[in-house]
């Protein structure tokens, strides 16, 4: 629905899908849908929350977000200013509304997204407010409803942004394996880093009429494409037809869906088999000390846009190259066992120092003709339900996992998005957050957003001196801020996507030195840094038990977002 026109004030809006002139009230009264065409206007949260929740019945959750800018970020506006300007335009205090309620009097924990405010965008404090929401729901022992709309993760606060990816995610695994339900409901529009987590891995997805859903957006597909999209591409029926949703439901019967889903889940628990409240340790919630300090001094004094170009070298080793070099006795295993082999990511059993692992890892290649067979490192779908495969085998053998992260991104094609691209790497997210067995990642040249992540979450994320992990690449995040001329190198330092920042920011633990001046020079020599590092930081982990390997995991993930908070006030 278009904005009302100056002349006739609030009284009427313009439908988006018919152009009527409608009269807002009968709009309003109307779900926002309008009468003539049946499209679904957007809903801000807490329209949403009238909607959906027994009259009188929400009480927000008493946490609010602190001011915060965790990576300084600038573009022609600094961040903060952004953030101003959101909660002024919208009145919220973050782009999700959270809290307790009943529907249909089942009681539940709800967290509604607001596209309104930076466009429903995943940073820390978003993460942290749905992730003490799922937190809410397990203690009360009541089922998880999200609401989604956003553009994807939050790009002004880097890498961290992607980390909430997992930080949700692994909130939503601890309601699975308390067998309480997790229903999300995709709403206009759902994408990226919030499409490829927890709005594709709960229980339950329902779309609402009218919604679109996908990894990447139908822009970005063009343009790498540079074909038109099919009729309806990544629309709620199209999502219905690929089987990537439960159901599509129009406004009007979507607390009655809820009420059933609700109900039915009610009936089925039987209240004594709710296991305990997992507590969280204190010490997950002291901030961490910056880490790897024993080796960021190896790091490269050079410019970050400079890095980026050296992470993209062809002649850089690729994770073959490493399997040749750093381990022994690789054996690859292949293909997802649902249709399909993808290239772009290889794994299979090894040996490191004579220990048999699991590595799994994104393949580029040195040649065109390489990189072109290997679709460049970006992984489908099928290349991310490979990972999953090997990663549960691991996990069944009793394998420490070692993963080798190279991507651009995930393959942001029309098939991929046909396949499922966001439900993939957002189920490897959270089968990676409860994985018995150790995990070790390494960024060997791009970690590019979410297509990364898949296969980045683990008790110890090293990456090479000349690598880069961000949450968009520079060319995208330029596009997008600045939008009048080329800023790439702008974007790259603005986004903290060096090994020495990640440090700081503790998404990464330890830097692995390169031969100068970087990777490709000697492969030899990095192959032997790379093995050193992963035994030094594998090893210890071996012998811790299971349980407790996944649950400093976890904390690992929970702290990106949990210092983000201000004192908790009183609800609304
Ligand atoms: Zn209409």
């Amino acid at each position: 629905m278009t904005a009302t026109t100056s002349r006739e004030g609030q009284l009427w809006s313009r439908c988006g899908g018919c152009a009527s002139l409608l009269y807002r009230k009968r709009l309003r009264r109307n779900l926002d849908v309008c009468p003539e065409c049946g499209a679904h206007a957007r809903v801000d949260a807490p329209e949403r929350l009238l909607q959906l929740v027994d009259p009188g019945s929400f009480t927000a959750l008493p946490e609010r977000p602190a001011e915060v800018d965790p990576i300084g970020f600038v573009d022609l506006l600094p961040y903060p200013h952004r953030l101003t300007a959101a909660r002024a335009g919208t009145g919220l205090a973050e782009a999700v509304v959270c809290g307790t309620a009943t529907v249909g009097r089942h009681p539940c924990v709800l967290a509604v997204m607001d596209f309104r405010f930076l466009g429903g965008s995943l940073g820390c404090v978003v993460g942290e407010l749905i992730t003490l929401a799922a937190e809410r729901a397990l203690a009360d022992g009541v089922p998880l409803v999200l609401v989604t709309a956003s553009g994807g993760a939050r790009m002004q606060e880097g890498a961290l942004s992607l980390m909430q990816m997992a930080t949700v995610s692994q909130a939503i695994a601890a309601l699975r394996e308390a067998g309480l339900l997790t229903v999300s409901v995709l709403t206009d529009p759902t994408y990226g880093g919030v499409a490829a987590s927890f709005a594709t891995n709960t229980d339950v997805v329902l779309a609402e009429s009218g919604a679109r859903m996908g990894f990447a957006g139908p822009r970005v597909i063009r343009q790498v494409t540079g074909r038109d999209l099919p009729e309806g591409f990544q629309t709620a029926d199209f999502l219905l037809r690929h089987g990537q949703v439960d159901m599509v439901v129009p406004r009007h019967a979507l607390r009655g869906r809820l009420v059933a889903l609700l109900a039915a889940a009610r009936a089925g628990r039987r209240p004594a088999s709710r296991p305990g409240v997992p507590r969280q340790e204190p010490s997950s919630l002291v901030a961490r000390p910056a880490g790897g300090a024993a080796t960021t001094s190896a790091a490269p004094g050079g410019d970050a846009w400079e890095t980026v170009r050296l992470a993209r070298h062809p002649g850089r080793p690729t994770t073959l190259d490493y399997l040749e070099t750093a381990f022994d006795g690789f054996v690859e295993l292949h293909g997802d066992r649902l249709g399909a082999d993808c290239p772009a990511v290889v794994g299979g059993l090894a040996r490191l120092d004579g220990r048999p692992v699991m590595v799994i890892g994104h393949q580029k290649g040195h040649t065109t003709a390489e990189l072109v067979g290997r679709n460049f490192g970006m992984a489908s779908p099928a290349g991310h339900r490979k990972a999953l495969r090997l990663v549960r085998l691991a996990a069944r053998l009793g394998l420490p996992v070692v993963t080798l992260v190279d991507t651009p991104g995930a393959d942001p094609g029309v098939r991929a998005e046909e396949q499922g691209q966001a439900a993939a790497i957002a189920e490897n997210i959270l089968a990676l957050t409860v994985l018995p067995t150790p995990v070790v990642a390494v960024i060997t040249g791009e970690g590019g957003s979410g297509g990364a992540l898949a296969l980045a979450v683990a008790d110890r994320v090293l990456m090479l001196q000349h690598a880069v992990y961000s949450v968009i690449s520079p060319e995208g995040c330029a596009a997008i801020l600045w939008p009048d001329r080329p800023a790439a190198p702008q974007a790259a330092r603005a986004l903290r996507l060096t090994g020495p920042d990640l440090c700081r920011l503790g998404i990464v633990d330890d830097l692995v030195p390169e031969p100068a001046p970087a990777a490709h020079h000697d492969p030899q020599a990095a192959a032997r840094a790379l093995r050193e590092a992963v035994l030094a930081h594998l090893l210890p982990l071996l012998d811790v038990p299971p349980a407790t390997l996944v649950r400093r995991r976890r904390q690992r993930f929970r702290r990106f977002g949990a210092a983000r908070l201000g004192a908790r006030a009183g609800a609304r």
